[in-house]
This record gives C-alpha cells, sequence and structure tokens, in this order.
C-alpha cells in the first residue's frame, strides 16, 4: 500500500491506530478457520466518522475494506483475501445505553458478548443469544454473522434481537436503518438485509437490540443413551411433547471423549450420546417441565439421567460443552467445521448417513450441537501430514452437503457463507436467486470495495 494511503489512515485516526508491520498485520491475517491472508494495513478506528472516512478513501483508491470483531468467525469471513485494509472495530466497545422502560441496550459493534450479557443481566434484563464463543466474540460480529447458540430454540438467534442499526456503507455514507420500537415497517427491511451479511454490505458502527425480562429460574438436565438413535428420536420426543426447552443440545461418543473430564460426573462406558438439556421460566414451571422431559429421556432408554443440582454444576455442564470445538483436536491436529441445518423429522437421517460418509471415507466426523433446532456441528477431523485423509477432506464435504439438500436443509445455521463455503453457494441458492443477491450486493457496492471474495463464489461478473 502506497505511503501517501497510509499517512492519511494515520492522520484519520492517530498513527498508534495504524499496524503495518508483518508481523503485525500477520495477527490480522486469520480467523478461526484454517484460512489466512495478509492485509495491507491494519486500522483501529475510534469513531463512525473515522470508519466513513476509511471507507471514502477505499472507493477513492479502490481498495478492499474488512470488516474485523474479534475474528473469532468460523467461515472466514473476516480474511483479508484480497489483501487491503482490516477495520477492526474494538475501539468501538461502549455500551451506550440499557434502558429499562423501552427494553433495548444501543451498544456500539466491538463491545464482547459476554460483557453485554453480563451489564444487562445486572440491570434484571436478558439478552439471549448466547454463541458458545461468547466470552471472546463481538456484538458486531454477532449481527454480521446472525450468531445463534443454544439457546435458539426457545428465543432465537441475533436477528430477532436487532431493533436498529447505523451502518457506514461500501460509499461512504452513514445511514440509520430500522427503529428503536418493537414494530416497524416503514420501507424495506434493510436491517434484515444487514443480519447476516458478512461484512460485505456495509460496516456497523451502532447497534440497538432488544432485551427481555430475564428469566428466574433455569435448569439443567443431562441424559447418556447407548445409541445415537435414541438420542435422536428424543430429542423429537421432547420437541412434540410441547415442554419447550430453552436449550436442547447433543454430544456424539467421539466429542464425548475429549471433554470427558470436564464433566461433572462420570459416564458408563459405552454412552454413544449425551443429551445437554435447560429449562427456564417460573421455578416451579421449571421443575416441573424438568423432571417430565426427564422421564421422557427415561423412557427412551437414557441412563443417566442428572439434574443438576447447584448453579454451578449446571455452569460446569455448560462450559464443557462450550469447549467441546477446540477439544476435538485432540482427536486429529486439523478439522473442517460444518455447521449443517436439516428439518428437524430428519436428524436421524443426517447422523445416519455422516456414519455412512465416515466410514465411505475413511475418516473420524463427530457431530455435537444445536439439536433443538436441527443445528448440528460437523467436524471432518484429519492431518494435513497424511495425504489420504488430506484429499477424502473435501469430498466428505461435499457428500454432506448432498445430503443436507436432499433432507431440505440448508448449509449453514449460524456460521455463515464467508470464504470456505462460498463454492458451494450453488447447491441451494438457484441461478436466478444467487444472480438478484450480487445484484443487491453492486446495489450497496458498485466497486466491490467492502469485504469482496465472501459469500459469492468467483469474482463479480463485468
Ligand atoms: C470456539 C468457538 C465457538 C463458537 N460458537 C458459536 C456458536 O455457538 N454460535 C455461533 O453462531 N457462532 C459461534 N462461533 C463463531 C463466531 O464466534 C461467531 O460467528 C461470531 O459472531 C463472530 O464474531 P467476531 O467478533 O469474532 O467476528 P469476526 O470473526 O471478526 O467477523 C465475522 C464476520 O463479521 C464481519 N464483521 C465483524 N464486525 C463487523 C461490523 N462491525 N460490521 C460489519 N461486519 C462485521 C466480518 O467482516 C466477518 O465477515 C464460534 C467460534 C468459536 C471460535
Amino acid at each position: 500500500m502506497q505511503d501517501h494511503l497510509i499517512n492519511y489512515l494515520k492522520q484519520q485516526v492517530g498513527p498508534e491506530h495504524v499496524l503495518t508491520s508483518p508481523e503485525e498485520r500477520w495477527t490480522y491475517a486469520y480467523d478461526a478457520t484454517d484460512r489466512a491472508a495478509m492485509p495491507d494495513a491494519v486500522v483501529f478506528p475510534g469513531s463512525a466518522a473515522e470508519v466513513a472516512a476509511i471507507v471514502r478513501l477505499a472507493n477513492a483508491h479502490r481498495f478492499p475494506v474488512v470488516p474485523r470483531g474479534a475474528g473469532t468467525g468460523r467461515s472466514g469471513g473476516s480474511v483479508p483475501i484480497e489483501g487491503g485494509v482490516v477495520v477492526v472495530l474494538t475501539r468501538l466497545n461502549r455500551i451506550l445505553e440499557i434502558s429499562k422502560n423501552d427494553l433495548v441496550a444501543v451498544v456500539e459493534p466491538g463491545v464482547i458478548l459476554g460483557k453485554l450479557k453480563a451489564a444487562v443481566e445486572a440491570e434484571g434484563l436478558y439478552y439471549p443469544p448466547d454463541p458458545a464463543s461468547a466470552e471472546f466474540c463481538t456484538i458486531g460480529g454477532n449481527v454480521a454473522e446472525c450468531a445463534g447458540g443454544a439457546v435458539a430454540v426457545q428465543y432465537g438467534v441475533t436477528r430477532d434481537y436487532v431493533l436498529g442499526l447505523e451502518v457506514v456503507l461500501p460509499t461512504g455514507e452513514l445511514i440509520e436503518a430500522g427503529t428503536r420500537t418493537m414494530k416497524g415497517v416503514v420501507g424495506y427491511d434493510l436491517t434484515r438485509l444487514f443480519l447476516g451479511s458478512e461484512g460485505t454490505l456495509g460496516i456497523i458502527t451502532r447497534i440497538t437490540l432488544r432485551l427481555v425480562s430475564k428469566p428466574p429460574a433455569r435448569q439443567t438436565l443431562a441424559a447418556g443413551f447407548d445409541t445415537m438413535e435414541a438420542a435422536a428420536a428424543t430429542v423429537s420426543l421432547i420437541l412434540r411433547s410441547g415442554l419447550t426447552p430453552t436449550a436442547l443440545e447433543f454430544m456424539d461418543h467421539v466429542t464425548l471423549g475429549c471433554v470427558q473430564e470436564m464433566l461433572p460426573f462420570a459416564l458408563p462406558a459405552g454412552t454413544a450420546a449425551l443429551l445437554l438439556i435447560a429449562v427456564d421460566g417460573q421455578p416451579q414451571d421449571v421443575a416441573d417441565r424438568v423432571g417430565r422431559i426427564a422421564q421422557c429421556c427415561r423412557d427412551q432408554g437414557a441412563s443417566p439421567v442428572l439434574e443438576s443440582k447447584t448453579p454451578e454444576e449446571a455452569e460446569g455442564l455448560w462450559r464443557a460443552r462450550k469447549v467441546v470445538s477446540p477439544a476435538l483436536l485432540k482427536v486429529k491436529p486439523h478439522k473442517v467445521s460444518e455447521d449443517v441445518v436439516v428439518p428437524l423429522g430428519s436428524i436421524p437421517a443426517l447422523i445416519s448417513a455422516l456414519q455412512d460418509i465416515a466410514r465411505g471415507r475413511g475418516l473420524i466426523i463427530p457431530s455435537y450441537g444445536h439439536a433443538g433446532d436441527g443445528n448440528i456441528h460437523v467436524n471432518i477431523l484429519y492431518d494435513q501430514q497424511v495425504e489420504r485423509e488430506r484429499q477424502a477432506v473435501p469430498l466428505a464435504v461435499e457428500d454432506l452437503f448432498t445430503m443436507v439438500r436432499k433432507l431440505n436443509g440448508t448449509l449453514s445455521g449460524e456460521h455463515g457463507i464467508g470464504l470456505t463455503k462460498a463454492p458451494y453457494l450453488g447447491m441451494e441458492l438457484s441461478p436466478a436467486a444467487l444472480a438478484l443477491q450480487r445484484r443487491l450486493k453492486a446495489a450497496f457496492d458498485p466497486l466491490n470495495i467492502m469485504n469482496p471474495g465472501k459469500i459469492f463464489p468467483g469474482p463479480p461478473p463485468p
């Protein structure tokens, strides 16, 4: 990048907020995937006006701008694959307001989700979305990816809590989308368009969130099964029963093997799957529903079925669930993580197809995740040094996506398309739908400077 551009960036945000050495730039080259690419510079703006100045410079000189929160993305969204400037939003980290009267919070995008949740709970309110990365991801990254998490079964995902946004468009203009009100139908729903747009339509600089009241009680239940089929059938039964779990997660036996020592109890040898279930609400109602869900698990042959006796015990169970993803690297040094979703009735078919794919391709493919909404995290484990395994991985990914589409599922429930899934977009979107999405992108970003190379396979048509 030319010196005069770097100097201009330094003038706008302060020289201490621009990184240019190779070592510093490399720190912002990757996210939580195995992809990496070197940016030309890394900039930390301190206000929306500074973000707009960076984007206007990028327009004038046609260099890529790549928004970045905490870099915990699982699809390569913040990897600067075409170079340019990585714009890190972590200095925009203020909780501007928590209003008990309006049940809203107004925040900057760089706020760490866990801090926001704690601040909201200190006011007796609740912001439900709870991805396993809550302690280190940013709310801006959550909006850009439409993050989900365990409690989506009852509460929905990030999309269901964003009322309004302030965004710097790829042209450098600053717009407001949405409202501070619970309803609003004035014009097209641009807010929703930005949800899950993966930093390709603009840089989010302020977020207005809907809050709910904090549920007074929550209880957790763990149930072990000796077959995956029995666990999958129990998920279906619980969902049909009207017992409305808050979270309904599962782990298969490989996953369990990796986190077993973190669980507050020992599981019998031969446990093939564990269901982790949370229920929240009024104390008596929670106790009632937990009892009935436990019975439902026992009726399906679960053993043991354990109800958490203290908040610490429940916390221990959820901590084990939250470290599952990195813990799988105990089995093999590399993995490709997919987060497919299938209709609820197709979970057993997907689980059985995964076993076939693993056998057919000679790979270990553990799965865990949000069984309650059909969002299964499929992990294809491999060793980069073993050529046979390396070559089998993309074939297994293709097998998986083919099966998911056959089951009327979707390629991603919460991690987005980014770089890693872009080549497969045509497996889900028809040519006409894909062309319309490209036209939308071009309407927002005529020069294709905003996070280029993401979501769409190949360059934009001339
Ligand atoms: C261990 C682990 C567990 C995880 N568990 C879950 C889970 O349970 N559920 C889930 O949904 N995800 C999960 N994730 C994925 C990840 O944490 C989420 O996608 C999160 O929302 C990313 O936030 P981030 O701040 O790290 O964003 P980044 O990775 O920095 O960026 C993600 C995308 O958002 C864009 N972006 C970031 N900030 C902005 C902004 N202000 N304006 C516009 N675009 C922006 C980037 O360009 C990029 O495309 C997990 C990740 C890890 C590593």
